[in-house]
């Protein structure tokens, strides 16, 4: 089996990724320097001997043997990212950089976790991987958006260049168990607010749309990307293209955890896309994917993993 490495692997994403790898009989060597991942994320394939863990910083050069790298180290919600931009930027570009470094002298393949953000507020709809973008070189979602353009800048360079065998997903919003209660992010922020009982803020008048995908399809979407032919490089859309408004996301909350939480109206934050949703006609072609759990299902499921984290916090 081949040895992977998985960076950002403490945190929502990454947990699930180690543990669904762990599970099909990987060794995996999980590297994060917990900014925003937790050790709690993890703890339960601690003392696991297919799991490794080890506190590293991306933006440092890493040496290591492994066969496959998920790069997925990097700070997700605007509210993380934007707490220390340079750092962002740094851990998107300098992080590609050391990790394709490794991958060209290990010969590792390397995949690495983009987002829909690189297509900024997009101007076409469904989003396309053709689609270049719409999107603000200056502004506070900047450091995010464009140091992941850069980092698959970067990707297609290596390929280009040295011969690397690279994959690029473009991540759509994903939700589920592990997401930190307050990075700021909708799905968990309505659930963490809809629990406590306290007034569930849409920013703006809430009919910006997204489309969110339940962990459990995105990992394995990810995963089946990995193992698409040496000549299959991405970028490919991975996501669930069923839309919602914001709105329509919090009443659902709303009557789901029977919560007498009342709707207030937040400024909407600076450069916040109208509408997202991901044409995935390539992953259904070339993964044969599409996700399976609709959002009742995973809002279920989400909403039991909080309730349970708020009942831990409380004893
Ligand atoms: P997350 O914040 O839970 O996970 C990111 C992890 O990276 C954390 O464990 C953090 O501690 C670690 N990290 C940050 N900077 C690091 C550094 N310099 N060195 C080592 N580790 C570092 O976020 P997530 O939602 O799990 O996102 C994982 C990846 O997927 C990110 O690259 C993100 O951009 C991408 N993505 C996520 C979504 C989503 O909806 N969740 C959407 C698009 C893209
Ligand atoms: N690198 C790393 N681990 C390795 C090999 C390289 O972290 O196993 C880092 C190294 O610090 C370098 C970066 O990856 O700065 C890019 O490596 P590459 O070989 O592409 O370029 P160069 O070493 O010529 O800068
Ligand atoms: N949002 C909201 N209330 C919140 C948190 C977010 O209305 O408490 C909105 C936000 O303005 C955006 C959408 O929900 O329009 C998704 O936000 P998130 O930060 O989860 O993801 P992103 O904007 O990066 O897609």
């Amino acid at each position: 089996m081949p040895k992977v490495l998985v960076t950002g692997g403490a945190g929502f994403l990454g947990s699930h990724l180690c543990e669904r790898l762990v599970g099909q009989g990987h060794d995996v060597l999980c590297v994060d320097n917990y900014f925003t991942g937790s050790r709690s994320n993890i703890a339960h394939l601690i003392g696991n001997p297919r799991f490794e863990m080890m506190r590293h910083d991306v933006t440092f050069p890493l040496y290591v043997e492994v066969d496959q790298i998920y790069n997925l180290a990097c700070p997700a919600s605007p509210i993380h990212y934007q707490f220390d931009p340079v750092q962002t930027t740094k851990t998107s570009v300098h992080g590609a950089i050391n990790m394709l470094g490794l991958a060209k002298r290990v010969k590792a393949k390397i995949l690495q976790a983009s987002t829909s953000e690189v297509y900024g507020d997009p101007e076409i709809h469904p989003q396309v991987e053709s689609y270049w973008g719409h999107v603000n070189p200056v502004g506070v979602r900047s450091c995010y958006d464009e140091g992941k353009r850069c980092a698959e800048t970067l990707f297609f360079d290596y390929w280009r260049q040295h011969g690397l065998k690279i994959k690029v997903v473009r991540i759509f919003n994903t939700y589920g168990p592990r997401m930190h209660p307050n990075d700021g992010r909708v799905v968990s922020n309505f659930i963490v607010q809809a629990l406590g009982g306290n007034d569930i803020t849409l920013y703006g008048d809430g009919s910006q749309t997204r489309s969110f995908c339940y962990v459990d399809d995105l990992i394995e979407a990810m995963i089946r990307t990995m193992n698409t032919p040496n000549d299959f490089t991405g970028p490919i859309n991975i996501g669930n293209p069923r839309e919602f408004t914001i709105r329509e996301l919090a009443e659902q909350v709303v009557a789901m955890t029977r919560s007498r939480s009342r709707l207030v109206f937040a400024p909407l934050p600076s450069d916040d896309p109208r509408q997202r949703q991901p044409d995935i006609s390539l992953a259904r072609a070339v993964l044969g994917w599409e996700p399976t759990i609709d959002l009742r299902d995973g809002l279920e499921r989400t909403i039991s993993y909080f309730r349970g984290q708020l009942m831990a916090a409380a004893e």
